[in-house]
């Protein structure tokens, strides 16, 4: 689904991202984890193809095409998701007619027959229930005085209706309550499946025992330097960073 060669990122004539792999598989979670400044957001970033990031050696390949090549909104389309794509708050905006309008641009796009408001109200009172909202909430304005909790709800229903491929969480600076980690892992258990993936990023093990990542990584400098099973982020909580940054100095 995505293969990562080699990627160099520059930010402002800084090189952040330097030599990164990375090979993901449908119907597998990864977790990224690593000291704060190794390039974790930034990796999440140049997926999302947010501006003031310049890829100067490298390529991502997503299933099949230059991701590189593709547009913000045809990523989007053809199934990324963003955990983060729609943080902004949109006032007069409801939940609902947000995700009528987004669902059926979606189904434009891919020449699918658009859904009747009536046939939308369904899926998304079937799909709430998964993050336990009801519709009052609906009919609040995307975003507008949400909590944490309840951001993260938006979150995870948006990808429940809109549906994904490949869904990007950049967990890291969101400082999530205990409430918004039970949904974001909850969420992320009842919808991974065999055709889509995860790229997780966390600093919180906590995460990692609710959902149980296929792999885990560690981002440091620039590029993954270990990769291993959820023992791994058991390791990284017992015994911190310091021997991450011992081998990877005597590797260099
Ligand atoms: P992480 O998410 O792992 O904590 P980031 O990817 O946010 O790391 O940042 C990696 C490095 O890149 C940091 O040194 C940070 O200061 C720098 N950086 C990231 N984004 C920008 C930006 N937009 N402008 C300038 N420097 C940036
Ligand atoms: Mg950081
Ligand atoms: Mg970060």
């Amino acid at each position: 689904m995505l293969k990562i060669k080699n990627l160099h990122v520059s930010v402002e004539g800084n090189e952040i991202l330097r030599g990164l792999n990375l090979e993901i598989n449908k119907g597998e979670v990864h977790a990224i984890m690593g000291p704060n400044g190794s390039g974790k957001s930034t990796l999440a970033n140049v997926l999302a193809g947010k501006e003031d990031y310049e890829v100067t050696a490298g390529e991502i390949i997503y299933k099949g095409e230059d991701l590189l090549e593709m547009s913000i909104e045809d990523r989007s389309r053809e199934g990324i998701f963003m955990a983060f794509q729609y943080p902004v708050e949109i006032p007069g905006v409801s939940m609902i007619n947000f995700l009528k309008t987004a669902l059926n641009a979606n189904r434009e796009y891919h020449e699918q027959k658009k859904m009747s408001a009536r046939e939308i109200l369904k899926l998304v009172r079937e799909k709430a229930k998964l993050v336990e909202v009801d519709d009052e909430f609906l009919r609040r304005a995307v975003n507008e005085g949400f909590s944490g909790g309840e951001k993260k709800r938006n979150e995870i229903l948006q990808m429940a209706v809109l549906g994904f491929q490949l869904a990007v969480l950049d967990e890291t600076d969101s400082g999530l309550d205990i409430d918004a980690l039970r949904i974001v892992s909850e969420g992320i258990n009842q919808l991974r499946g065999e055709d889509n993936a995860f790229v997780v990023v966390t600093h919180y093990q906590r995460l990692l025992d609710h959902i149980v990542p296929d792999f885990v990584h560690v981002l440091y400098n620039g590029a993954i330097v270990k990769s291993g099973d959820k023992n791994l982020a058991l390791e990284l909580e017992k015994e911190g960073y310091a021997w991450i940054k011992e081998e990877a100095a005597a590797a260099s």
